[in-house]
């Protein structure tokens, strides 16, 4: 029992270098004993990842406490589990939250190196599409800062979001290989490793007690094996583990096959097996119904399942009693769903519970988020392949609906449409398992993750399930985290605010509002000025570098960067382009402000309308950088592979802020935080937190146009107007659509643009372009007058930075802790 008796009076904190000296020297002897380099020789690349590692060294102390408590309080411990967690960079994140980044950037410059250039040696963490992922990684932050003792789950994918090229203005897709050099950030561990099945079939049998118990047999199985990577909280000495499985074969080469001679064979299903964790699937907002995703489904969470099991057992051994006061679940979206019939099957089959129990537990551990409103959006897996893949989950999923469908029954006799419209089976032709109703059934909490969204999920998508569970649909506005997103990205207006009012705003971000006594303080707005120009110039190299494009820093840098996709309506975007192109052109003489107009993010691979729009920009682009009537005045630019990293350098540049969805369809959007919070004045829709933004920032610091989710959810059903009749009456909006019909953005092409113009011209159009584009337009107007008045752009710019504090995802997560988690914040 040496372990036992050994006292932690052993540094824990093996290398805790915080002097600039002690960090100069662990860096080189990083360099020196891990890497094998004479330090004399050693490039940015040698240095980062050696720099990296000290930085690990600093955690991994911090990281052993932060467990250690846990373990020792009995604490109620949350499990974020999620599918994707798009981290980006660490570097700069590491420093800041371990509260030594003027000390490291000073060792770095005396070993005669630039901290930009390190960082830039680093590989973006893309292992997500876009929000959901991002939600995800700034939730890890704030979780850490406010010492919350959770977990994240994941997967380690081998390859993340693929990168994306301009190739003559088309979005070409290549492999997102980013742990080709490895990362320095993960401890790749042995244990504890955990077997996860697939397939076989069910043999059901009477156990000693003369139950009724099922086995599952025959499967093929393969192994999880857990990756670390350490999240450190702002200046707090707490460091979060978030744990993401990567697939092995369960045995290196399977032996059945070389008995048979067939070696080949061997190989083949060992690569078969450690497909699961290879690639990130790219669809945001709808799914293919691959199986190989619902394999990756499972396969992280039947290992978390068993990780959580384990911890669990350690205390309480088999008494389950007390399980959901020991864990909370939180699903972020349906990706992790299966879960519910996971923990079903592991108290049944393996625990030995009744039913009742087991689902008392359930009920009580998971809590669902709900990211989406599209009905075309919301997973659902065929009976079929459930069966095939999970049988015994078949089966479980089976038998919740019987009892939950019960219960609907008892309220509503005889109310047939009703039980089919709730099941979570869906009939038809092809049956179907609807992984929302699975999740709302089996969980205590459902929210959405704006107001406008809840409410739409309470009064629209999910009525009948929250007038059957009232109380358990909530709303969770997102956030963002204030030390990436302001701190990190943004440094030089980091520093003006903390001069002026100090620096308790990185985790308290309500006390920006201080900032409000500085908006009439002309040296104040000049240094606001100076910071914005600064940041525009280095947005203005980017774009030099990547797309060989120069653009004027003064002009104004209007700006929509998110995922492509109908909905988020960068089309309309695209129209207004071309009215002020146009607009240009035939009145010269005209005081409109030069306009910078700057677009990124990727469509999903298989979304080809979505890779036309990608192509229909950047052929605007073609046209208009290189009109000679056009001058400086106009510029179009498509960033390629819109990631963390390059949204880090946009945002801080950002004049104008593109939130222009179709009202009712953005569940809430982050990105319009972090333009807001960076200054940029949003011009949007009243959709998700745009709607919550204004209500903020007030209406005279915002540009608000468009339809209400109710106006178009009306129009939807009864148009008002017909998208051809919106041409023919307002001749503006006539020449722009004649523009792309006659071929001006397709070398003459009139064909080329064929399936954007139909469905802009579709009277079935569900994101109903048309019937915002006028508004937009006076909207896009009364923009461009405001910017000419300087002085009143930058007060707004402040106005909206100082009113921002509601969207720091600390804020949020305080609300999952106390609302719905029930474990205490800073405990
Ligand atoms: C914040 C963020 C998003 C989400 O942007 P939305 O405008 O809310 O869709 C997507 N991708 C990246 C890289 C982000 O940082």
């Amino acid at each position: 029992m040496a372990g036992k008796v050994r006292k932690t009076n052993v540094c824990t904190e093996p290398f805790c270098p915080t002097s600039i000296d002690d960090l100069k020297k662990n860096i080189l002897h990083h360099v020196m004993s891990f890497q094998g380099r004479d330090p004399e020789r050693a490039g940015n690349s040698d240095i980062y990842k050696a720099l990296a590692y000290t930085m690990r060294d600093i955690m991994t102390g911090k990281w052993i406490e932060t467990q250690k408590t846990y373990y020792e309080k009995e604490k109620k411990r949350v499990y974020y589990l999620s599918l994707e967690f798009l981290i980006g960079r660490s570097l700069s994140n590491a420093m800041i939250n371990l509260g030594i980044y003027n000390e490291v950037k000073i060792a770095v410059e005396e070993l005669g190196f630039d901290l930009n250039d390190l960082a830039e040696e680093e590989e973006d963490a893309a292992l997500g599409n876009g929000g959901l992922g991002r939600l995800a990684a700034c939730f890890m932050d704030s979780i850490a800062t406010l010492k919350i003792p959770a977990y994240g789950y994941g997967i380690r994918y081998e390859y993340g979001l693929f990168y994306q090229q301009l190739i003559d203005g088309y979005q070409i897709e290549s492999p997102d290989n980013w742990l080709r050099h490895g990362t320095p950030w993960e401890f790749d561990r042995k244990l504890p490793v955990f077997s996860v099945q697939f397939y076989g079939r069910l043999s059901s049998y009477q156990d000693e007690n003369g139950s009724f118990r099922v086995r599952w047999v025959d499967t093929e199985d393969v192994m999880a094996i857990p990756c670390d990577i350490m999240i450190p909280g702002y200046k707090n000495d707490h460091v979060v583990n978030m744990r993401l499985w990567t697939a092995r074969a369960s045995r290196e080469l399977d032996l059945n096959f070389f008995s048979r001679g067939d070696y080949i064979g061997a190989v083949q299903s060992k690569v078969s097996s450690e497909t699961i964790s290879k690639v990130l699937y790219p669809p945001d907002h709808n799914l293919a119904g691959q199986e190989l995703r619902l394999k990756q489904q499972y396969f992280f969470v039947a290992a978390t399942f068993q990780d959580i099991m384990r911890r669990y057992k350690k205390k309480e051994n088999s008494n389950f009693d007390k399980f959901s006061n020991r864990v909370a679940v939180q699903l972020n979206d349906t990706h992790p769903a299966i879960a519910i019939p996971e923990l079903m099957r592991l108290l049944l089959d393996v625990e030995g519970l009744n039913w009742e129990k087991a689902w008392n537990i359930c009920t009580h551990t998971f809590a669902y988020t709900n990211h989406t409103l599209m009905p075309e959006a919301l997973e659902k897996w065929t009976v079929e392949m459930m069966g095939k893949v999970l049988p015994r989950h078949l089966e479980i999923i089976f038998e919740i609906n019987k009892h939950f469908l019960d219960l609907v029954k008892m309220q509503y006799p005889g109310d047939v449409n009703r039980l089919r419209a709730m099941s979570i089976i869906e009939e038809g032709d092809v049956k179907k398992i609807r992984m929302a109703h699975l999740a709302i059934v089996g969980s205590h909490s459902v929210n959405g993750v704006a107001e406008l969204h809840t409410k739409l999920l309470k009064n629209n998508l999910f009525k009948s399930f929250h007038e059957f569970y009232p109380g358990k649909f909530n709303s969770k506005t997102n956030g963002i985290t204030p030390r990436r997103w302001l701190k990190l990205a943004n440094p030089a207006l980091s520093t003006l605010i903390s001069d002026h009012i100090g620096s308790d705003w990185v985790t308290d971000l309500d006390k920006l509002r201080d900032l409000e006594n500085f908006a009439d303080d002309t040296e104040f707005c000049k240094q606001w000025q100076e910071v914005k120009l600064g940041n525009k110039k280095r947005l203005a190299s980017l774009i030099e570098k990547e797309c060989g494009i120069v653009v004027n820093p003064h002009a104004m840098f209007d700006v929509q960067v998110k995922r492509i996709h109908e909905y988020k309506r960068q089309l309309l975007n695209c129209l207004h382009v071309i009215a002020l192109y146009h607009r240009m052109l035939r009145h010269p003489e005209e005081n409109l402000v030069p306009r910078c107009i700057i677009f990124a993010g990727k469509a999903a691979p298989t979304y080809w309308k979505a890779k036309l729009i990608v192509k229909l920009i950047t052929s605007i682009g073609e046209v208009v950088n290189k009109d000679p009537r056009i001058g400086e005045k106009l510029r179009v630019v498509f960033l390629p592979n819109y990631n963390v990293s390059q949204a880090e350098v946009i945002m801080p540049a950002a004049d104008l802020s593109e939130q222009i969805s179709t009202a009712g369809t953005e569940a809430s959007g982050t990105g319009n935080m972090k333009f807001s919070l960076n200054g940029a004045l949003t011009i949007g829709t009243l959709d998700g937190a745009n709607i919550e933004i204004l209500e903020e920032v007030g209406e005279e610091n915002i540009f608000i146009f468009g339809m209400t989710a109710a106006e178009a959810e009306y129009e939807r059903l009864n148009v008002s107007r017909s998208p051809r009749s919106i041409c023919d009456e307002n001749s503006v909006i006539g020449a722009v659509m004649d523009s792309i019909q006659n071929g001006s953005f397709s070398r003459g092409d009139g064909e080329f643009f064929r399936p954007l113009v139909d469905s802009l011209l579709s009277e079935h159009d569900p994101y109903l372009l048309m019937l915002d584009l006028e508004s937009y337009l006076e909207c896009q107007g009364r923009v461009n007058d405001a910017f000419l008045d300087h002085q009143q752009w930058t007060r707004k710019s402040i106005l909206n930075v100082a009113r921002m504090g509601k969207f720091s995802s600390d804020r949020t997560i305080r609300q999952y802790a106390e609302e719905i988690w029930r474990v205490p914040v800073n405990g």
